[in-house]
Formats: structure tokens, sequence, C-alpha cells
């Protein structure tokens, strides 16, 4: 029996245990304690920003990450339907309402069919974009850089600042990728609209158990993050509280946990794109499957594969997965799409098409920063071979 290969895991081999063997050593466990500034500071350095604050989770970022946008109850967000469902989330959270947009061959959001949109289903006057169906004020819009790939940003940015948008990159699965090229050349994904959010759950590039960033290079909205994910002090010794805040900020273990892996992201992302290109250089030789590129202008992070099955392949998606599971190796389909969602079925969409081709035709194969090329060799091999179950 071969052994189990797993989608996506942790790689905790750098300084990890040392510095929690540090956090605990010192008692600063909670969200006291050096590590939690310092793994701020790190990482707004890493992106090249001017701040960041750091948060329980990527969701809890994304919560906030609405608020300092000033998105309140009843205002309405764009937002993607094909990706993680925290993305959208939050914007109930705040008791304003998704619109949900298609994605383009990218997997990301459709930036010709947002200003397709913003034209001709909405009104702009008075500096405020207003949806013609239910006479509000669409505020803001989430864009997800899915699988550590790039919205195209340039064309978003334009869109949002023609229609007084604010922009929230949920850049939860990107930490790493920047623009090689073009107006945004050196920008990290994360630090090109009006705040960004970064994950660092199990199953991301970098991991602290849990844990999540906020990112922006504006200061006062990253001072109103940090009282906000802080309960919202207006004094410290007097616990005085100006407005409704939260308890989101990330502990000292979090933090000890991504400073170890801050330090080893490069190497996991030369390692990701390694397992990336002999997936790709091999899978094309494979009638009917292909691995979906990431954008050209980039230097994606490598987070997640997407293996695309034409007809011609012998196995259908949940036949691949099937098969791959009888083999030890674990597939998964992308997400089912959020406005089909229980919650959601009611929420306004735009001409979702493309997103529902690519939920059909896509899975996700093993792309862990552990894992080893007789793997990939491996999971390659028994795509090259499929049995029909
Ligand atoms: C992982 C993820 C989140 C949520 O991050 P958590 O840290 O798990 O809360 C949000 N959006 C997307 C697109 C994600 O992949």
């Amino acid at each position: 029996m071969n052994k189990f290969i797993p989608l996506s895991v942790p790689n905790l081999r750098g300084n990890e245990l040392e510095y929690i063997t540090h956090a605990v050593k010192t008692e600063w466990v909670s969200t006291g304690g050096p590590y939690v500034n310092e793994f701020e500071t790190k990482v707004a350095e890493y992106v090249h920003c001017m701040g960041a604050v750091s948060c329980q989770n990527g969701t809890s970022g994304l919560h906030i990450a609405l608020q300092v946008c000033n998105v309140i109850r009843d205002d309405e967000v764009i937002v993607p339907t094909l990706t993680f469902i925290a993305a959208v989330n939050p914007v109930k959270y705040i008791g304003a309402e998704p619109i949900f947009m298609d994605c383009d061959d990218s997997l990301t959001m459709d930036a010709h069919k947002l200003l397709e949109f913003c034209q001709n289903e909405c009104n702009f006057y008075d500096g405020k974009l207003i949806n013609n169906k239910t006479n509000k004020h669409i505020k803001a819009l989430v864009v997800v850089h899915v699988f550590g790939n790039m919205a195209d940003m340039e064309k978003i940015m334009d869109i949002a600042s023609q229609y007084n948008l604010k922009v929230i990159e949920d850049a939860t699965e990107a930490i790493g990728t920047y623009y090689t090229e073009g107006k945004y050349k050196g920008k990290y994904a994360g630090t090109i609209g009006t705040v960004g959010v970064y994950s660092f759950n199990g199953n991301k590039i970098l991991t602290t158990g849990g844990g999540g960033m906020i990112v922006s290079d504006n200061e006062e909205l990253l001072k109103r993050a940090k009282h906000l994910t802080t309960q919202a002090k207006s004094d410290e010794l007097y616990y005085t509280h100006d407005e409704i805040g939260y308890n989101y900020r990330m502990t000292n273990l979090q933090a000890a946990l991504g400073l170890a892996q801050l330090e080893q992201l490069e190497d996991f992302i030369e390692v990701k794109k390694y397992n990336y290109d002999l997936y790709k250089n091999e899978i094309h030789e494979i009638p009917g499957l292909r691995i979906l590129d990431f954008q050209d202008s980039i230097r994606p992070n490598y987070w997640f594969y997407a293996l695309y099955i034409e007809p011609e392949y012998a196995l259908n998606r949940d036949q691949i997965i099937q098969y791959l599971a009888t083999k030890q190796i674990q597939a998964r389909p992308i997400w089912g799409l959020i406005s089909d969602q229980i919650p959601y079925e009611e929420s306004q969409t735009y001409k979702v098409e493309k997103a529902r081709k690519y939920l059909e035709k896509v899975v996700n194969i093993p792309c862990s920063s552990n894992l080893t090329i007789e793997d990939a060799r491996y999971v390659i091999d028994c795509l090259k071979h499929p049995e029909l179950m």
C-alpha cells in the first residue's frame, strides 16, 4: 500500500519548535508578548507595506476589513461566487448584502462583467454607486486571489476608482504573490486595494495553526483595525471603550509559529513552483488533462494546483477524486458556488456562467510544500493510467 498523500498540510521543520518553546518558557502565551508585534512588522516588511495588524484568522480579518472600509448594515458589497465562503460571510455578519460576480479563466473575479454590472445595472450619482434593483449603496468589493493567482488588479482598481468603491483584497491564499510587470510591478497581493487580508490556517502556504493578518498603506485604517481587534479600548488602564470591539488579536504562540514559517516562505514557494512545473509539463502530455496557468504578469506563490478535466479524459471530476482516493491520493473539487448555498439562495447574482463550468471541471491535487518529487511523480503516474471504478 502506498503512503497517503494529502492535499495540503503544514510544513513545520524550521524554527517553529524553538520559538514556540521560547513562548512557553517565558510564559507569554496570550496576546501580549514580543512575537506578535514582531510578526506584524515582518509581514509588513515582506509584502512592502506600511503596517500589519494580526488577527485570529482570515475570517476575522475580513470582518474587520469591511468595517474599516465603513461598510455598514444595508450596504451592498460585490463578491465572487467561486471562492471559499469565508470571503463572503463577514458581509452578512455586518448586516450588509453580497452581490455575486462570475469568474474569468483565471478563476478570479471577471473584471469585464464587473464593469458591465456597474455600468448597466447601477446608477452612479453623488459619488455613490446605487444598485438599480435594490436602491442600495454598493460601497465595496471583495476580490479574492484564488489559489495564489492574482485577480486583474489594474482593471479592478480602475473600476473601483471610477465608481468610488473600496477594495478589500482577500489575499488569504496569496501571501507571496506579486506583480512582475505592469502598473503594479513589485506590488504584493493584498497591498494594492484599500485593505488586504492574509490567512494562516493549517492548509495555507504559511500557517500559525489558525491566524490572519490585515495589511494596508493607510495609517488611520491600520490604527482603527488594531483598535477593533483589541476590544476598542480608549483607555488601557481604566478600561473605557468607545465602540463595540472584538477579541481578535493573535496570540504569542501563533505568532511564534508565524515568524518561523515566514523565514521559510520563499523556500516553500520554490518547492511549490518546482512541483507545479513538474505536474504541468507531465500532465500536458496526458490527453484531456492540463494544469491551469497562473497569470503571466506575476510571481505566484503556487499555493494550489488546479487540474482541468476535458470530456475526452476517461474519468470525470468525481471519478478522478474517487480513483485517486483508492491510490491513497487526496484530491478535492473546488468549492460549491457560494450563491448556491442555502444562506445565499436569495442573493443577487450577475451572469454566473464560467464559475459553474470550472466547478464541474477542476480538482485540486496534492500541493504541500513538503510533497516529494516521488509523490508528485506517483500522482502523475496514476493520472496517466486511469482506472474506471
Ligand atoms: C482560507 C480562506 C479564508 C479564511 O481564512 P481562515 O483563516 O480560515 O478564517 C477566507 N477566504 C478564502 C478565499 C480562503 O481561502
